[in-house]
Parts: C-alpha cells; sequence; structure tokens
C-alpha cells in the first residue's frame, strides 16, 4: 500500500494515524495536488473501532473528499433517525424522513476504515501500515519522524506534519500541546444476533438510565450493539465491563432492551473503552497540526466524532496546501479558530442535553454530568485506555434475557 518509492524519506507533509480523520487529511491533500504525501497507521490493519452512528450531513464531506460514490457501493445500513427516553420514561422520536441530506447509517466500522484506508492509497498516497510515530524532532526543514515499522524503526523528514492519532493525540504531545479535559465517560459495547427473519429497527435508541445512558443501533451484518455510557466507579462498583452484571442491568431498561428475547448474545465481543471529551491546547502549530479526536474530543451523545474528523481532515488539507503553494499564515488561524467554535458548539448542545434530563438529581452520574457542562474545568492527564472485559460471571440472567452464546 505505498505510493512513495521506497527509500523516499522527504515528505511534503506526514499524516499520522489513519482513522477517519487522517485519511481525510490525506485525500484532501491528494485533491488538491499535494505531492509526497505519506500516512503512517500504527496497526497493521483497519482495526474495529466503537461507534458507528453516521449523521447525514456527512454525505457532502464524503463527496468533498470524491468518495461518495464509493461509499455507497460499500452499502453500510442505513439510520433513519433517532429515538430516545431522555427526560422522561416515553420514546421521543426525531426521524431523517424530513432532512434535506436523507437518512444517516449504522456503519460496519472495521469496513468504514479498511475502506477509506484502500481509498486513501488509491488517491496516490503513501500509506504505510503498522508503522508507530515514536518521536519527532524538529529540524531546520521541517521535522524528523522515528517511526516503528513491521521491519522495525525508520526515520523519515517531513516539511509539516498533521497529527491524526485520535484521542491520544501523540504528535502534540510530543511536542508540547495539552489537553484540556471536559468529561470523560465509560462505555461497555455488547453485541446480539437475533433471530433470522427479525424486523430490524433502523432507528438510534438512545434511553437514560439513573446510572447513564444506554445506546442501541442495528448494524450492517444484522448484530445489535448495545452500550452503557456510565461513570468509572459505576462501572468497577457493579462490575458492568462483566457480561452478567451488564446484562441484568439492561433487563432493568424499558426500551432498550425491547424484543432482545430469542437473541444471541455474543459475551466474548464485550468491550470497555473510555470515551474523553477534551479540546487540545494548542491545536496548531508551526508546521504541524491536529485533526479529528486529536484536536478535540466530543461526547458521543452527539455522535459527531467521525463527521468532525472528516470536516476537520478536509479543513486541515486545505491549510496545509496554502502553507505549501503559497506560504500563507492565514488559513492557519482560521482553522485554529473553527475548532474553537466548534468545540464549543459541543460544550453548548452537551450541556443542553444534560441539563434535559432531571429525574435523578442525586445520581452521582447526572451530578458529574452537570458539573462536566460547566466548561473545560480540570487539566487531567489519565489516558483513554480500553479496560479488559471479564468473563467469569456466574449464569444467573433474567429469563427475559436472551442467552450468552458460546465461545465462538
Ligand atoms: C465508545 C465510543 C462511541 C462512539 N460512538 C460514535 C458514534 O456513534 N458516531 C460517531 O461519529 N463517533 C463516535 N465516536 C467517536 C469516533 O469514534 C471518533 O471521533 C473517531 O474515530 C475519530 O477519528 P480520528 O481519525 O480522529 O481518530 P481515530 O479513529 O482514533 O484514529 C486514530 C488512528 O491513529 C492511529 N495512531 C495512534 N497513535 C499512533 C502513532 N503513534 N503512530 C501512528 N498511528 C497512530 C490509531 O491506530 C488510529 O487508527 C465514539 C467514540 C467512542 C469511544
Amino acid at each position: 500500500m505505498s505510493a512513495n518509492k521506497p527509500g523516499d524519506d522527504r515528505l511534503a507533509v506526514a499524516v499520522i494515524g489513519g482513522g477517519p480523520a487522517g485519511c481525510a487529511a490525506a485525500l484532501g491533500l491528494a485533491r488538491a495536488g499535494i505531492e509526497r504525501v505519506a500516512l503512517f497507521e500504527a496497526s497493521p490493519s483497519a482495526r474495529s473501532k466503537l461507534g458507528e452512528s453516521l449523521p447525514p450531513d456527512a454525505r457532502p464531506l464524503l463527496r468533498s473528499l470524491g468518495v461518495w460514490d464509493s461509499f455507497v457501493e460499500q452499502g453500510h445500513a442505513p439510520c433513519l433517525g433517532n429515538c430516545s427516553a431522555w427526560g422522561g420514561d416515553s420514546l421521543g422520536y426525531s426521524d431523517y424522513v424530513m432532512h434535506p441530506l436523507g437518512p444517516g447509517w449504522h456503519l460496519d466500522r472495521q469496513r468504514f476504515e479498511s475502506w477509506l484506508l484502500d481509498q486513501t492509497a488509491q488517491a496516490g498516497i503513501g500509506v504505510e501500515l503498522g508503522t508507530r510515530l515514536v518521536a519527532i524532532t524538529r529540524t531546520d526543514h521541517g521535522f524528523r519522524l522515528d517511526l516503528r515499522g513491521p521491519n522495525g524503526p525508520v526515520q523519515r523528514h517531513a516539511r509539516h506534519v498533521i497529527d491524526a492519532t485520535g484521542s491520544n493525540a501523540r504528535v502534540a504531545r510530543l511536542l508540547g500541546a495539552d489537553r484540556r479535559w471536559l468529561d470523560r465517560l465509560f462505555f461497555t459495547y455488547g453485541y446480539f444476533v437475533p433471530p433470522p427473519d427479525t424486523a430490524v429497527n433502523r432507528l438510534t435508541l438512545v434511553e437514560a438510565v439513573p446510572d447513564g445512558w444506554w445506546y442501541r443501533a442495528a448494524l450492517p451484518d444484522g448484530r445489535l450493539a448495545l452500550a452503557l455510557a456510565c461513570e468509572l466507579q459505576t462501572l468497577r462498583e457493579q462490575r458492568l465491563d462483566r457480561w452478567q452484571p451488564w446484562l441484568n442491568h439492561l433487563a432493568q431498561t424499558r426500551h432498550a432492551a425491547t424484543g432482545l428475547a430469542g437473541s444471541l448474545f455474543l459475551k466474548d465481543a464485550m468491550t470497555t473503552m473510555a470515551a474523553p471529551s477534551f479540546r487540545l491546547e494548542p491545536a496548531i502549530g508551526d508546521g504541524w497540526l491536529a485533526v479529528g479526536d486529536a484536536a478535540g474530543a466530543f461526547d458521543p451523545l452527539l455522535a459527531r466524532g467521525i463527521a468532525k474528523a472528516l470536516e476537520d481532515g478536509l479543513e486541515a488539507a486545505q491549510v496545509v496546501a496554502r502553507w505549501l503553494q503559497q506560504g500563507e499564515c492565514d488559513p492557519a488561524a482560521e482553522y485554529a479558530s473553527l475548532l474553537a467554535a466548534r468545540f464549543q458548539t459541543m460544550v453548548f448542545l452537551r450541556k443542553r442535553f444534560y441539563a434535559i434530563e432531571q429525574r435523578w438529581p442525586d445520581a452521582p452520574f447526572w451530578q458529574a454530568r452537570r458539573r462536566a457542562s460547566s466548561g473545560v474545568t480540570a487539566l487531567r492527564t489519565e489516558r483513554a485506555k480500553p479496560i479488559p472485559s471479564g468473563s467469569d460471571s456466574k449464569p444467573v440472567l433474567r429469563q427475559a434475557m436472551p442467552r450468552p452464546a458460546e465461545r465462538r
């Protein structure tokens, strides 16, 4: 997957990270006619990441990247809107029937990531998988990159660097930037296979509960994804990273567990993950900038992370193209203020959504969200690390709940 000649180590732009933001930035640079661009991705192949809801406004972004027709051919599942029990017991609906851009999608995330990397390589970008940036040093002409590739350490030089390493913000932090934290939720995802011929609900469902909120979406491969967002302390105290307490918690919901009886629960596929909300400070510096989650991560409640990553990537590509072609500095300032405005909008929307839910004023989860809604309050240094899921629970499932699958 490499379009650059072997040994051609002087790059115009190095994109570090091959998620949606990195691929969008690299594609944007290719579309702007910038040559000698390479993308370095730490994983040897596209990873399956959590988060599959893509809103309708991703459509113009995919068009701008020149990949819309190919995206449609991928056959991801349409998402016809959202329903939520939030601030009350009954479900409220917001469907995409009247949305000017049409429906959104529930993605097969691994296929989406793999397809984006393929599109990037096909656009002429050198995509180097299994290659992790471990150090970065400023030089007279840009940056020296120390990478660890499939065959050992590699050194490359680049005039500009785009940090697309996700919430790790690896490049920016090596260059001295810091993350200003707003919040950190923990998610435990589980997957169900409904019986054949079950009618599929193509709406995303969100249900607030005293400990947090549940999310449910139908994936293109027929599985149902269910996730609980909660506090780390709740997760630990109630062992919610283990299948049995997690299923018991789900069974207490009014809507999220509806219609799951008879489904197969894939207990070995359970995953727990931190979802931080923060902004990077600064997100742009001399010769480098950050995109996507590296520049700032949003609360998954807003389901905006992937679209924002594509948007950041496209805009960053324009900034870097103008740096290279015209030596302009102004677009960089524009990009920085755009990121700041987008983060403020996220803070505002998040505050508004969490304020609607008033049923459990004393519950730690809702109290913590209200505290976090008051803005970027604290600077913490923990990293968002996956927590290994437990599997030693005893089988005392409620009868109404589906049977967990044997190890597959
Ligand atoms: C639980 C959860 C649920 C979510 N749900 C949704 C949702 O429904 N809808 C939505 O739109 N968003 C959702 N999101 C957010 C969404 O997944 C992210 O916003 C999106 O993936 C950001 O894309 P990115 O390219 O910036 O970062 P990432 O997708 O994280 O990609 C970063 C890439 O950089 C690579 N990398 C890291 N370090 C290095 C290094 N040193 N060298 C080389 N490569 C490196 C990584 O391997 C990775 O592939 C969710 C997030 C979480 C945690």
